[in-house]
């Protein structure tokens, strides 16, 4: 699905990626995990297409090249971002239909609104309600529901369980993994690595913008070296 080769990204003086590869597989979840600043966040921006980057992105066998931002998501690579942003003083089924405009997605499709509200019932009930009076874990469940009212192909989410209650990051991990087994490719990127391993199928440790360590979920959970790093923190 996404075929990353010699990624770099920088910004004034710092480089935050070099030259990272990666492949994510059509219909796995891969988790990305590091600490703070390790470039978790600039891989996906890179993805996006909202930061520049040195190196090729294949996406479905095919380039992206320079291809704006808004046309990848068009294509149907989508990121729910670092912090959800979700548009406060408009209604959750505004925030859903701004999703669905982002991404080009033509005419209404009501199957598209009814597996958001299937996925997350919360955002049916209170569809009327401005989101910014949400708790951060609706608004984070409004996020996700957003992104997928533009169908991605892929979609990217950048520390989903960040400030979030561990009984609602439990919701939004098992919805992640029921979208998943519907046949959604999820890159998914975290801090919590002890949860992501737990909820991926393959991942790579990303530190200082290298990666590290890469392979199946369940043998970098089964590393003592990973447990010691990074399995305190979360
Ligand atoms: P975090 O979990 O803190 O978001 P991260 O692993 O996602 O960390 P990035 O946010 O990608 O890491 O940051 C990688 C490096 O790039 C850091 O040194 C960061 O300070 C720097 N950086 C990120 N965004 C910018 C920017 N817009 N301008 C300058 N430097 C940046």
């Amino acid at each position: 699905m996404l075929d990353i080769r010699n990624l770099d990204v920088h910004y004034r003086g710092i480089q935050a990626l070099r030259g990272v590869d990666l492949t994510v597989k059509k219909g796995e979840i891969f988790a990305l995990i590091g600490p703070n600043g390790a470039g978790k966040s600039s891989l996906v921006n890179a993805l996006s297409g909202i930061v520049p980057s040195g190196g090729e992105i294949l996406f479905e066998g095919e380039p992206l090249g320079r291809r704006p931002a808004h046309l990848r998501s068009r294509a149907g690579i989508i990121q729910v971002p670092e912090g959800r942003r979700v548009i406060a003083p408009l209604s959750v089924a505004e925030n859903l239909e701004l999703g669905r405009q982002a991404a080009g997605v033509r005419g209404s499709d009501a199957a598209d609104l009814d597996r958001v509200h299937a996925l997350f019932p919360v955002l049916k009930d209170r569809r009327e309600q401005l989101s910014g009076s949400l708790s951060g874990g609706q608004q984070q469940m409004l996020a996700i529901g957003r992104a997928l009212m533009g169908r991605p192909k892929v979609l990217m989410l950048d520390e989903p369980s960040l400030g979030l209650a561990p009984v609602i990051i439990k919701d939004v991990f098992r919805a992640l993994v029921q979208l998943n087994r519907e046949g959604m490719t999820i890159l998914l990127v975290e801090q919590n690595a002890r949860l992501a391993l737990q909820t991926a199928h393959r991942a790579a440790v990303l530190e200082q913008g290298r990666i590290v360590h890469q392979g199946l979920a369940s043998d970098l959970a089964n590393d003592p070296v990973i447990a010691d790093h990074y399995f305190g923190r979360a």
